[in-house]
């Protein structure tokens, strides 16, 4: 089947990342992992619905892994439609953590596929998704592990959230000598994040951190601070969205320069593997 070009195309390191707006999958045989942001209330492109929340579909060409749901289910699924992903494949999914703009998608996704995925959740939030889903497929998550081949999730880290404990993971991406880091909300702290992902892999490089880093009313001062560390754990790029701040992403637009770069609603990128 004849495949669609790519509209940019970006390479660093090791790898080539190639990103797209382009709804295609490359080639099945040139292994390559797709994703593509599906939920998000930071525009990258018209013709998605955008609201509060956060999702990615990973597409790893015979199956494909949800990375949380979004907050209003119908949004989600009318940018599944739109973006012509296919449910069938889908085999597992992640939720970062039990806050509503991540989680509230999860019901519709579970009807639409006959309860069939796996769902891994951070495990001090089991009892409670359980309970409002109980014939999910429900998994908890304690520690840093490896979700399948290539995938790969930080283990629950605890952050706090208007003073109270929550429990998040974020997802990352192995290739060859690189890591690829997804994020929901980092209520952990997105330096403490990928303090725990370059933990699990030392050897190898942070190609990039994408998502939610909630910096919102964080003084320039805290920005640098934030800034400087990611530096230190040799993150090349960053590609923060939804409950960043807008103030915080002017910031590293300008910092990070050409090191930043934008992952937003309808985004999608291809990482080689
Ligand atoms: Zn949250
Ligand atoms: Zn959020």
């Amino acid at each position: 089947m004849r495949r669609r070009t790519f509209i940019k195309k970006l390479t660093w390191g090791t790898g080539a990342l190639f990103m797209t707006h382009e709804l295609s999958f490359a080639n099945k045989s040139g292994g390559k992992i797709a994703v593509q942001m599906i939920y998000n209330n930071i525009i990258g492109d018209t013709g998605l619905k955008s609201a509060w929340g956060l999702s990615l579909w990973i597409d790893f060409g015979k199956d494909a892994v949800l990375f949380d749901t979004g907050g209003e289910p119908e949004v989600l699924w009318h940018n599944i439609q739109t973006c012509r992903i296919d449910l069938n494949k889908l085999s597992t999914v992640i939720i970062s953590h039990n806050h509503w703009d991540h989680i509230n998608g999860l019901g519709m996704i579970l009807e639409k596929t006959d309860y069939k995925p796996v769902v891994y959740i951070p495990e001090m939030a089991l009892r409670t998704v359980k309970q409002k889903h109980p014939k999910a497929n429900l998994k908890g998550i304690n520690e840093a592990q490896m979700i399948r081949e290539h995938l790969w999730t930080t283990g629950q880290l605890k952050g706090s959230y208007k003073s109270d404990a929550i429990y998040e993971q974020a997802v990352f991406i192995i290739n060859n000598g690189s890591l690829y880091i997804f994020t929901g909300c980092s209520h952990p702290g997105i330096v403490e994040i990928v303090a725990k992902v370059k933990q699990t892999h030392p050897e190898k490089q942070i190609e990039f951190a994408a998502g939610g880093f909630h910096l919102g009313g964080h003084t320039l001062g805290q920005l640098k601070d934030i800034s400087v560390k990611l530096r230190k754990l040799d993150v090349k790029k960053i590609a923060p969205s939804h409950c960043t701040g807008d103030q915080a992403i002017e910031y590293f637009k300008e910092e990070w320069n050409d090191r930043f770069f934008e992952f937003y609603l309808r985004n999608r990128l291809e990482i080689p593997v």
